[in-house]
């Protein structure tokens, strides 16, 4: 007769091995018995557990520990290098103009292992692209002598609304024109690669990185807002990413902050984005500057030298920051504002007159209620964030993005 499963059981025996194995992740070296201890599993459910974990060799056996006395117990040890990820950055979110795409390999521990960047301008499909970094994979799994078989994916982050299910990007007017994209199937560039691609929205993939090994790893209500070329938000409801009822939640750049009659990329009128994403920086210093630059880190140089026209821009572009910071407040009343990509290069500039000008005194909220923070992982949080995602069954069941 076959053996009947109560789906309920498996729930619970899958949650109890998530369990078991972040917290060797978090102590790397416990025993059984502290294991048993600290998790409140039966010693019977964590033995078998280990087991597999050792079977699966995500954990080994590390010698015995001092003891007062019986039995020594064995010592498991969580190994960080036995599963890999790849991460994929579409986002551009560099301080250059150049439109490059970076790609990463990380660890266990969301360690970069190896990574490459290349400019997008020499392809002129996203077909070509996903075979150039389908070659990548392969020189950098060589290089390292690493076996695919234990890559449990690549995670790819992209600068638009994205249905992760289908795998589908499904506009991204901040990316090049030339590339065609609109409703791009990452489903068909699946066989170049021996494992699966999971694709997500930068801003996402950001405050999923940023909730699950970043500054968000305890705060559980939060936005993560993620400045470069767009603006995005990610945003994080009682410890999981909220993706709303369209997968299109927190597309707050085009909010519509003014009514100077400025066309957006999206194709309306006076979106945030166009005056407080990095882009506005250079547009707005070129149009008062006899002399001109081409990128934000020239800007930042210029503000560091005390450039008067830099500072007017700067004081400028922090009051349309503040205007969308102070809407998304209003509307969601968040725990914390974590700010992330780009503008992070900006730090000492950025964050205190940021705070400043966010809680000048108003009725609805003041210092106390929340904070402002910057990205743990800032430039490269969509990047790091969606290179842990293909990890996410693993560690979580699949369940952190909503
Ligand atoms: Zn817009």
């Amino acid at each position: 007769m076959a053996k009947i499963i109560n789906p309920d059981q498996e729930k619970i025996k899958d949650a109890n091995r998530r369990k078991i194995f972040r917290l060797l992740k978090t102590k790397r070296e416990l025993s059984k018995q502290e294991i048993s201890r600290l998790s409140k599993i039966s010693i019977t459910t964590v033995t078998a557990n280990i087991n597999r974990l050792i079977e699966e060799g995500l954990a080994e056996e590390a010698g015995v520990a001092d003891s007062t006395g019986g039995r020594k117990p064995m010592i498991i040890r969580f190994l960080p290098d036995s599963r890999y990820s790849f991460g994929v950055d579409f986002a551009s979110n560099h301080l250059t103009k150049s439109n490059k795409i970076k790609v990463i390999l990380i660890n266990l521990d969301a360690k970069i292992v190896d990574e490459r960047n290349f400019d997008y301008d020499m392809f002129s499909s996203v077909s070509e692209i996903m075979k150039y970094i389908s070659e990548i994979k392969d020189e950098i799994l060589e290089g390292k002598g690493i076996n695919p078989n234990v890559v449990l994916g690549m995670g790819i982050s992209l600068p638009g609304p994205v249905n992760e299910k289908e795998k589908i990007l499904e506009v991204a007017p901040n990316l090049s024109k030339s590339l065609g994209m609109e409703n791009v199937d990452f489903k068909q560039h699946e066989s170049l690669f021996p494992f699966p691609l999971f694709v997500e929205n930068e801003a996402n993939a950001a405050a999923y990185g940023e909730l699950v090994f970043g500054v968000a790893k305890h705060k559980h209500n939060l936005v993560y807002l993620s400045v470069n070329r767009g603006i995005g938000a990610g945003l994080i409801v009682r410890g999981h990413v909220y993706k709303g009822n369209n997968r299109r939640a927190g597309e707050v750049g085009h909010m519509t902050v003014a009514s100077k009659g400025i066309r957006c990329t999206c194709g309306r009128k006076d979106c945030w984005e166009i005056y407080a994403a990095t882009g506005a920086l250079i547009r707005n210093f070129n149009r008062r500057s006899e002399e001109k630059i081409n990128d934000t880190k020239q800007f930042l140089e210029k503000l560091k030298q005390g450039n008067k026209v830099a500072g007017e821009t700067w004081k400028e572009y922090l009051d349309y920051l503040t205007i969308g910071i102070n809407n998304i407040i209003l509307g969601f009343d968040p725990h914390y504002i974590v700010i992330g990509g780009e503008i992070c290069e900006f730090d000492s500039f950025l964050l205190e007159p940021l705070k400043e000008l966010v809680f000048e005194k108003n009725t609805f909220y003041g210092k106390e209620d929340l904070q402002i923070l910057l990205s743990y992982f800032k430039e490269d949080a969509s990047l790091i964030g969606a290179a842990l995602l293909p990890f996410q069954e693993l560690f979580y069941g699949n369940n952190k993005i909503i």
